[in-house]
């Protein structure tokens, strides 16, 4: 406001009301658009706001007890400077007591501001009125020799629909996107029960029910299936493949590169047999892979996947190890054990159980734990945190003697 301004000082004044002037009002006072007060146990709470922020000026006389009522004003700048004559102690503030009031108005915490929702960018022109073509292309989904739901609406009469009952069913689907309510029938389903091939009907555990919805409800959710995909699917990682139309995941576990390899050979070669069997075309060319790291001195291995032809895509793992990763085994297990302070130190194996009070002391002789690995004299050297996480010499120098002393 200073800057804004082009002034060096900004002078508060505080004003005390009088019966007759209620609120304050100070003469070449030009940046006040508003002043409102509350008064509450004999607190007084004037908020003025002005063009960029409020001040607020809090007046407890000595014997009252603490509340905070916002004046109206309070919340209509984003900037809210809070002072005030509160008569009360706390340590916070250089007292050397604390008292009830003192805790309330520590306790103060003020409203945060309301972020300004603004509507018009929130629905990505989603939720505009159904046009005839998306009700065309959504009749052109359904399938023949469906069993009607509760409205007994074949999907064959609907595909056979005039231009009248379209209109009629268009103007229906956008009333349901204005009220947001669902005709009653479309939340009712019809069940009915299959026998499964070669149970005795005698038993009801034999039939598979099966919930027949209306045909026009299904119709409605395609269209808004048909809007929505599209800007979902281009939400999306492309690493996601489950629960996406044509992508498939297949994930393995296992603890060496060639077992995975021959699992996953083995995943694909059943699917190809699914796809021949459903006349369903395989796209080895389309189909990607990714490994995470197994063993780290294999960290940068790509995996070798036969499917068909070869396969080509090879996704670049989206994390990496931390530094480092390129160190022995057990001198890597160390160095992150003193990266995340929780490991096999002598007074942590006594919390463990694996060591009684006695021994908890370093060959130097002071207690160990895992902050006196960095710093003991019999290390080569001293290391910090910030040595752990850049993996540099110090950082390696200390953990291979500590990975030696079996840490
Ligand atoms: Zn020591």
């Amino acid at each position: 406001m200073c800057k804004e301004t082009k002034c060096d000082v900004l002078c508060i004044q505080e004003t005390h009301r009088t019966e007759v002037m209620k609120t304050p009002k100070i003469i070449g006072m030009k940046h006040v658009t508003s002043a409102y007060f509350t008064e509450e146990n004999d607190i007084e709470i004037l908020t003025i706001e002005m063009d960029k922020c409020t001040v607020t000026s809090i007046y407890k006389p000595p014997n009252a007890q603490f509340t905070f009522k916002k004046p109206p004003n309070f919340d209509a700048q984003k900037i809210n400077f809070v002072i005030g004559d509160f008569n009360n102690h706390h340590t916070s503030w250089g007292y050397e007591e604390t008292d009830e009031n003192g805790h309330g108005v520590k306790k103060l915490r003020l409203p945060k501001p309301k972020i300004k929702r603004r509507k018009e960018n929130e629905n990505m022109g989603l939720g505009g009125t159904f046009l005839d073509i998306e009700l065309e292309a959504a009749i052109k989904t359904l399938k023949n020799g469906k069993a009607a739901g509760r409205d007994d609406m074949c999907t064959e009469q609907i595909r056979h629909f005039g231009n009248r009952t379209k209109r009629w069913l268009l103007d229906l689907f956008n009333n349901i996107r204005d009220t947001l309510k669902l005709p009653k029938v479309w939340r009712k389903s019809k069940i009915i029960a299959l026998l499964k091939p070669g149970k005795n009907p005698d038993l009801p555990s034999s039939y598979r029910p099966v919930s027949l919805l209306c045909h026009t409800y299904k119709l409605y959710e395609r269209i808004l299936l048909n809007r929505l995909g599209p800007a979902i699917d281009e939400k999306l990682v492309k690493e996601q493949a489950g629960f996406r139309p044509d992508d498939a995941a297949i994930a393995v576990q296992d603890n060496n590169f060639e077992t995975i390899e021959e699992k996953l050979t083995n995943v694909l070669e059943h699917t190809s047999k699914y796809y021949t069997s459903n006349h369903l075309k395989p796209n080895p060319n389309k189909t990607l892979f990714c490994a995470f790291h197994l063993r780290n001195r294999e960290a940068n291995r790509k995996l070798e996947i036969t499917w068909e032809e070869d396969i080509k895509g090879w996704i670049e793992p989206a994390e990496h190890l931390p530094s480092g990763h390129e160190l022995q085994w057990h001198v890597w297990k160390t160095l992150n054990q003193l990266r995340v302070g929780v490991g096999r130190s002598k007074d942590n194996m006594l919390k463990w159980g694996y060591l009684n009070d006695q021994e908890t002391s370093c060959h130097c002789g002071t207690i160990q734990t895992m902050a006196h690995l960095l710093v003991c004299p019999l290390a080569p050297g001293l290391c910090t945190l910030e040595d752990l996480t850049n993996a540099n010499q110090k950082a390696m120098d200390v953990a291979q003697y500590w990975a030696n002393e079996n840490i």
